[in-house]
C-alpha cells in the first residue's frame, strides 16, 4: 500500500505529454500551447490617440488655435502641425509628427472657428506609445499554459492564426459489474444503474480530454478483456469496480494479463483504498473502485493530475484554499480520509452524509479535505486546506464588492 503522497508521486514522475499538432486559435481555447510565442512587432504598432481630442504643442496651453485638420483611426500617420495649430484626432489615430500632448474635447472651449486650450497640459498627456502594451522580441505566450479567450486576444494581436498545442488525451472509460445497465435501458428490481461511466465521461470532457465509453463489462476475465482490448487505443484507460477482495473482482488481473505493469494497486486513502494505477505499452489504466463516492473522490485526487499532465500542462498539483470551518466536525479518525462539503467562497461544511457507496453528496461537494489519521475533530472557523472541485464562482448572493 502507498501513501497518497507517493501515489501522487508515481504519476507525478511517469507520464509525458502527448505529441503535438498545429490548430486555429478559435479551436485551442482549453489546450496547452507547446511552444512559447513571441511578438514579432510592437503593440501599439504606432504612438496614437487615448482620447477623442486635440493633438497640440505645450507652448500653446492657454491659447487660442486654429484646427489645422482631422485624423481617424484607421488614417494615416499625419506629416505634423506648428505652433499656434492643433490637429483633431479620435481614439486610436495615429499622433502626428511633433504632437507633444493630447488635449481630449470636454478640456476645450470653443472659439468661433478656433478653440482654447486649458491652461495647464501635461506633455506626453493620452499619448499611448508604440510598444507599451508589447514589445517585440519579447514572449507574450509562455510553453505549456492554457489557452483562454484572453490568449485569443493577445495572439490575434499578433496576426497569429494558427497554433502548436498538445493534442487532447484520449480517454476511454467502461465500468465493470454484471449488475450494471446503461441509464437509457430498462432495469430489473436486482439491477443498478451505471452512474459512474456518465460522471468520469462528463468530468473527462470538462478537463479538455476526447472521451469514448463503452459498454460496461461482466465481471468475467474474458468479458473484460473483451473491453480492455476494445479500449486499447485510449491514452488513459479509466475503469470503474471490480478491484477490491470479492469473489469476481478481475480487473486488475484481466489488464495485468494483457500487459498492464502495475505502478500502485493500494493507496492508504478512505473512501477508494483499492485505486490502482498501471501502465499499458501504449497508455495508462486507472482502475477505481466501482462505490461511486469513492469513485469520485479518487477520480478528483489521482486521475485529475494524469489527465493534466497528458494534457502537457506544468500546472497539474491539487490547488489548494485555506478556509475555515463552518462549524464543528467529529470524524473517525485513524486513517487518511476524505471528506466531501459545500463551500460558499467563505467557510467549509462537511456533507452530512457521506458513504462511500452515495451518490448525492457528489452533487452537493464543492470541494474536499484530507485528513491524517491523528486528526478526529475540527472546530468551528478552524482553518483548512480544502481542494476545491467545483470552482464555480458565480454567486446567487448580491453583495458589495467595492473597496
Ligand atoms: P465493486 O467495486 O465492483 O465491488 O462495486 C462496489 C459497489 O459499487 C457495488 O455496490 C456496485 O454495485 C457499485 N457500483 C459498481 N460500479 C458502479 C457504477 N458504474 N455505477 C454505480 N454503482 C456502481
Ligand atoms: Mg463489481
Amino acid at each position: 500500500m502507498v501513501t497518497i503522497y507517493e501515489a501522487l508521486d508515481m504519476i507525478y514522475n511517469h507520464i509525458t505529454p502527448k505529441s503535438t499538432h498545429i490548430i486555429p486559435i478559435e479551436a485551442a481555447v482549453g489546450s496547452i500551447v507547446a511552444q512559447s510565442y513571441y511578438a514579432s512587432f510592437d503593440l501599439p504598432r504606432f504612438d496614437n490617440s487615448a482620447m477623442d481630442g486635440y493633438a497640440v504643442k505645450l507652448a500653446d496651453a492657454g491659447k487660442s488655435v486654429s484646427i489645422k485638420e482631422i485624423t481617424y483611426a484607421g488614417d494615416q500617420r499625419e506629416t505634423g502641425f506648428s505652433e499656434g495649430e492643433v490637429v483633431k484626432i479620435m481614439t486610436g489615430a495615429p499622433t502626428p509628427a511633433g504632437c507633444e500632448a493630447i488635449v481630449p474635447i470636454e478640456e476645450v472651449q470653443l472659439n468661433g472657428e478656433e478653440i482654447i486650450l486649458p491652461e495647464k497640459i501635461q506633455s506626453n498627456a493620452m499619448i499611448r506609445y508604440q510598444g507599451e502594451d508589447i514589445k517585440s522580441g519579447t514572449c507574450f505566450l509562455q510553453a505549456q499554459t492554457q489557452i483562454t479567450a484572453y490568449s485569443l486576444a493577445l495572439l490575434a494581436s499578433q496576426g497569429i492564426s494558427h497554433i502548436e498545442v498538445y493534442r487532447k488525451p484520449k480517454v476511454v472509460i467502461f465500468s465493470t459489474g454484471e449488475e450494471l445497465k446503461a441509464h437509457y435501458e430498462k432495469i430489473e428490481p436486482h439491477q443498478l444503474y451505471n452512474s459512474n461511466a456518465p460522471m468520469f465521461y462528463a468530468r473527462a470532457k470538462e478537463l479538455g480530454c476526447d472521451v469514448s465509453y463503452l459498454a460496461s463489462s461482466g465481471d468475467t476475465i474474458e468479458a473484460l478483456q473483451a473491453a480492455i482490448r476494445n479500449a486499447m487505443d485510449a491514452d488513459l484507460i479509466l475503469t470503474s469496480g471490480g478491484v477490491s477482495v470479492g469473489d469476481k473482482d478481475f480487473t486488475i488481473q484481466a489488464f495485468e494479463e494483457l500487459g498492464m505493469k502495475k505502478l500502485f494497486t493500494k493507496v492508504n486513502i478512505k473512501p477508494g483504498k483499492p485505486t490502482t494505477f498501471g501502465k499499458l505499452p501504449n497508455g495508462y489504466v486507472v482502475n477505481l473502485p466501482g462505490n461511486p463516492l469513492a469513485a469520485m473522490v479518487n477520480f478528483e485526487m489521482f486521475v485529475k493530475p494524469i489527465i493534466r499532465m497528458l494534457s502537457g500542462t506544468q500546472s497539474f498539483y491539487p490547488p489548494i484554499i485555506t478556509t475555515q470551518m463552518r462549524n464543528d466536525y467529529r470524524l473517525r479518525g485513524g486513517k487518511y480520509s476524505v471528506i466531501l462539503g459545500k463551500w460558499d467562497g467563505n467557510s467549509f461544511e462537511p456533507i452530512d452524509n457521506q458513504k462511500p457507496g452515495m451518490v448525492s453528496p457528489l452533487y452537493k461537494a464543492d470541494g474536499m479535505i484530507v485528513t491524517t489519521p491523528q486528526t478526529d475533530c475540527f472546530k468551528t472557523g478552524q482553518l483548512v486546506k480544502m481542494i476545491p472541485i467545483k470552482l464555480d464562482l458565480i454567486t446567487d448572493k448580491k453583495e458589495d464588492f467595492l473597496m
